[in-house]
């Protein structure tokens, strides 16, 4: 579903991406982690081509992100991306933050929209807060929105970026029980985490990156039982 070959990505003189090649097969959670600063981000957005890269190339569902003139608009649209920030429109409800693509991006009728946005409410277990505004809401009900909004254009993968981190503890399992259903339906994941449990529970394979690289990419049990570098063994001494 999601193949990276090779990619190098620079700002300026600083290389941020080196070489990272990886790939997600359709139904597979694949968990990056990895310290601070080591590319993470980047690497999930070069994946939905919201940063471009300088070498290397990147393919969803068969398109090629990376290609010259990708149809990024067209490409965004059938991947969910959720922040660590849970970026609701303030001004609309949530209702509408779960309408508006549908019906401006997909071209999906009102009723179809509200059908669909509903069903997803219920599925994160919000049904009771269609009408609020994403200020009355707790971060946790933000971001399980957040997801719902991503659900609602039928991805065919999600990409999560720390999607618990900027949570208070209390709120992180309510996030994270969305998502571990989520992978239990089958849909294809690449979630930036540093929940363990998270990976341990659902993860098919985990990736550890260091300065940019790849530095493991292995199942989810050998990685966490046997890490194979010092440095992915020093980091998950720090968090476990
Ligand atoms: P992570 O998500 O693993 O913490 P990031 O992908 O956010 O890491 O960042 C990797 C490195 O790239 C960091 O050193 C960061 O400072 C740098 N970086 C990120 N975005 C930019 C940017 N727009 N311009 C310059 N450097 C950046
Ligand atoms: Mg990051």
């Amino acid at each position: 579903m999601i193949s990276i070959e090779n990619i190098s990505k620079w700002y300026g003189d600083f290389r941020v991406l080196s070489n990272c090649t990886t790939s997600v097969r359709k139904g597979e959670v694949v968990v990056v982690c990895g310290p601070s600063g080591s590319g993470k981000s980047t690497l999930i957005k070069c994946v939905n081509g919201l940063e471009p890269v300088q070498e290397g190339k990147i393919t969803v569902d068969g398109d090629e992100v990376t290609a010259k003139r990708a149809n990024l608009t067209a490409l965004r649209s059938r991947i969910g991306m959720v922040f660590q920030h849970f970026e609701l429109y303030p001004h609309m409800s949530v209702l509408e933050n779960l309408c508006l693509a549908q019906e401006k991006v997909l071209g999906r009728g009102r009723k179809e929209a509200v059908v669909r946005a509903e069903k997803l409410l219920t599925r994160v277990g919000m049904e009771d807060h269609a009408k609020k505004y994403p200020s009355q809401l707790s971060g946790g009900q933000q971001q399980r929105i957040a997801i719902a909004r991503s659900l609602a254009m039928d991805p065919i993968a999600m990409l999560f970026d720390e999607p618990t981190s900027a949570l208070d503890p209390e709120m992180i399992k309510e996030v994270l029980d969305v998502m571990i259903e989520l992978a239990q339906e089958g849909m294809t994941m690449m979630v930036v985490t540093h929940e363990m449990g998270f990976a341990r529970k659902v993860a098919d394979r985990v990736i550890f990156m260091d300065e940019g690289a790849i530095v493991e990419d292995r199942p989810t049990n050998d990685f966490f039982d046997n890490p194979e570098s010092e440095r992915a063994e020093d980091f998950l001494s720090k968090i476990l």
